[in-house]
């Protein structure tokens, strides 16, 4: 039997949450975000799961190869556009869309002479990636008069539609956005997961959902139950060891947790290694067996302890689930102090995907 690590990918949750991102975008087409290997999730599996999407986004160039090796032919969009002219061969030879946000990108593309599918990003507000308004008009004139865009569509994102409190923010960004791009009679580009559920106003021609597809809500005050999303990934182990202990014993490194009494524990075959947080606290949940527990002390490379004293029928090779349906993703984040999708992101190469 192999390491029993593994991510399970339920696909029909997939499909499921894509559905649910049709419901509140109706009108607008939908580019499923699936950067960093699909949010943990796995590139090919996720991309067979979302087959339907009208278009994939994401900024690693030899997956965005991988897709359309794999046949799929719906735009492919690469988030952080290109780093090198030697790159804009292959946007040309596999008709991959990039974003332009630099106009070091533009003096790239027309020097090359290459052909390419375009979204202009627009910085309105966020300062990560974007052109300033003027930058904007005067790259839409540099492209006159040439065949290096072949298509262009305009584009931003929000810093806060997440936040409850922020509204204000994204209606500043949506009324600059509008300002810059007035006069452009081009598609539109602007809502990622928060801004589709909460801001219609946003949607425009694209929207771009990635937290939401994975089943994950991207609020601090609605779950993903309450948005009609089901977690797609469970992070399950098995136990690999028992211990018991008698009461002043400690577990793991440093001996952070001591027990107060006799107990029996579980050794896990998941640590932060394979992407479960190290700054998971002693009493973060676990299920064993399907049953509620709690994890012990330090959580170390390759391993975490797990407390077995009132759960009699757990033994050697009993089934572990670390996050999933019943505790989420964003539970465990919490009690780590991050966030949901760190975690996704974070699961390690060495986690064997399975897909149901
Ligand atoms: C990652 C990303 C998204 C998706 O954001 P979610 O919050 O996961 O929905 C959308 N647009 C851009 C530009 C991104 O980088």
């Amino acid at each position: 039997m192999p390491r029993p690590t593994q991510a399970t990918i339920d696909f029909s949750a997939l499909a499921h949450n894509l559905a649910v991102v049709r419901q509140y975008a109706p009108r607008s087409r939908i580019m499923a975000v699936i950067k960093a290997d699909a949010y943990g999730h796995g590139l090919l599996h996720a991309a067979n799961a979302l087959k339907t999407v009208d278009g994939f986004a994401l900024l690693e160039l030899d997956a965005a190869i991988c897709l359309r090796d794999a046949g799929y032919r719906q735009p492919i969009l690469l988030l952080e556009g290109f780093f090198s002219t030697q790159e804009l061969g292959l946007l040309e030879q596999y008709q991959l869309s990039t974003v332009i946000h630099h106009s070091e990108q533009v003096a790239m593309l027309l020097e090359s002479k290459q052909r390419v599918d375009l979204f202009l990003k627009i910085n309105t507000g966020m300062n990560r990636l974007g052109l300033a308004p003027e930058q904007f008009h005067k790259v839409m004139s540099m492209f006159k008069g040439n065949r290096c865009a072949n298509t262009i569509t305009l584009m931003t994102h929000f810093a806060c539609a997440d936040d409850p409190s922020e509204k204000e923010s994204v209606i500043q960004q949506l009324q600059y956005f509008e300002m810059a791009t007035q006069g452009y009679n081009y598609p539109r580009s602007l809502a990622n997961s928060a801004a589709i559920i909460r801001y219609p106003e946003t949607h425009a021609d694209w929207v771009r959902p990635g937290i939401m597809l994975y089943g994950i809500s991207p609020f601090p005050d609605q779950t993903a139950s309450d948005l009609n999303l089901r977690p797609v990934m469970t992070l399950s182990s098995r136990i690999i060891a028992i211990q018991n202990l008698k009461c002043g014993d400690k577990v793991g490194y440093h001996g952070l947790f001591q027990a107060d009494r006799a107990m029996r524990i579980g050794i896990v075959a998941c640590g932060y290694a394979d992407g479960y947080p190290r700054h998971a606290p002693t009493n973060t949940p676990v299920l064993v067996n399907n049953q509620h527990t709690r994890l012990l002390g330090r959580v170390s490379m390759d391993m975490l302890a797990v407390d077995l004293t009132d759960i009699e029928n757990a033994e050697l090779n009993s089934p572990v689930i670390l996050w999933g349906k019943e505790i989420t993703v964003d539970e465990i984040a919490h009690r780590a102090g991050t966030i949901g999708y760190e975690l996704l992101c974070a699961v390690a190469p060495r986690v064997e995907k399975v897909c149901f």
